[in-house]
């Protein structure tokens, strides 16, 4: 069995306390003989400030580039807020996300029925909920050029934000809705404002024409982003894997997130594009941030980091063994009972972080 290269980056706040519950399913793992892991650790976002006054040290980015996947934590917090724009802690994940060129995200929106009270809908709308949102993230409106604040003449100032889309972007994240479909419910919405903007026209004609000549056995459904907003907190099971572009992908993935109860719970992947083997440069982390508020206390719900290691099992290491029996395990910790406070809910009582990294490592 060949090791699995991977880069720890636990960050900040309660990243170091929910990265540490994640080691133990990796220790849990490595002991069964389920996978081998071979494991370095690295400092981004304020940790890397602190020590280096980078947000993220050469170093550590030869480490993301040379292993097979990061696994990161969290950045961020009130304690960086002065530090100079270049060097703050969201720096050291977008240098990663752009070095890496990882340009799919993917972000599942699971309703676990044991929480499914917890969703800001009725029950029934999002008890058994699976949605698998693909939001592409390299470019689009957050990279365009020209992205610009001009003084004018009269002294006004004039900001500016250029979308950008080309067919080999559009083309490449609708691969990985399709193919993603394929091994789900077999169907894509793919979200745009072809009505009013150009970007959104070309997205259209362009998957469209990739459904055609490659995906026909997928369903393919197109939705303006608006119209998809509401949809999704009207019905949202009607939907199985949603594409859409960067900016539409960061409002309706936080959107989804809600239903299910929990930014504690939700895992993320963000993939490169494969090589000629195949492989493909890859980092996983959990929705939420670095919860500044909570750091420190050992409450945190180590969930979503746990999630994004089984994310990571499927997409990089090609162990779905592995993914799957973490997912089981989460799934049954929480039909035992088993709470940490941001889920807790009418619970009697909740749980500690270790508490529920140890539950999910005795469930496997
Ligand atoms: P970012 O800008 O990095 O996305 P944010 O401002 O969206 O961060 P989070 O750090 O995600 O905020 O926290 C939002 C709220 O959710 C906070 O009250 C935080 O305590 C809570 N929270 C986030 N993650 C967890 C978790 N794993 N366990 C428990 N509570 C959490
Ligand atoms: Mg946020």
């Amino acid at each position: 069995m060949s090791a699995y290269k991977l880069l720890l980056l636990p960050g900040d706040g309660i990243g170091p306390e929910i990265s540490a519950e994640a080691e133990k399913v990796i220790a849990f793992l490595g002991q069964a003989g389920v996978a081998k892991f071979e494991i370095e650790r690295g400092l981004v976002g304020g940790a890397a400030y602190d020590a280096h006054k980078v947000a993220i040290s050469e170093d550590d980015m030869k480490l993301a580039h040379a292993a097979d996947a990061v696994l990161l934590a969290a950045v961020g917090g009130p304690k960086w807020d002065g530090v100079p724009y270049a060097v703050r802690p969201e720096a050291g994940l977008l240098r990663l996300r752009k070095d890496l060129a990882l340009f799919a995200n993917l972000r599942p929106a699971i309703c676990y029925p044991a929480l499914a009270d917890a969703s800001s809908l009725k029950r029934e709308l999002v008890d058994g909920l699976d949605i698998m949102i693909v939001r592409e993230l390299t470019g689009g409106v957050y990279f365009g050029e020209p992205k610009e604040i001009v003084t004018l003449e009269n002294g006004e100032k004039r900001a500016v934000d250029t979308q950008v889309y080309t067919t080999h972007e559009i083309e490449r994240i609708g691969r990985v809705a399709f193919e993603l479909a394929r091994k789900r419910g077999n169907k894509v919405t793919s979200s745009d404002k072809a009505n009013v903007m150009r970007s959104g026209y070309l997205w259209r004609e362009v998957i469209t024409a990739l459904h055609k000549r490659e995906y026909a056995d997928v369903q393919l459904e197109h939705m303006l982003a608006d119209a998809l907003g509401m949809q999704l907190v009207r019905w949202p099971k009607q939907f199985d894997v949603i594409v859409t572009d960067n900016l539409f992908g960061d409002m309706l993935s936080d959107e989804a997130a809600m239903l299910t109860g929990s930014l504690g719970m939700l895992p993320s992947a963000s993939l490169g594009a494969a090589d000629a083997n195949g492989s493909r440069k890859a980092m996983y982390e959990p929705c939420h941030g670095s919860a500044p508020d909570i750091a420190g206390k050992g409450i945190a719900n180590p969930i979503a980091m746990i999630g994004s290691l089984g994310m990571a099992m499927r997409y990089s290491f090609d162990n779905a063994k592995a993914a799957d029996a973490i997912d089981a395990a989460i799934a049954n910790v929480l039909a035992k009972g088993l709470r940490t406070i941001d889920i807790k809910g009418d619970a009697p009582s909740s749980i500690s972080t270790a508490q529920m990294g140890d539950a999910i490592v005795a469930e496997l």
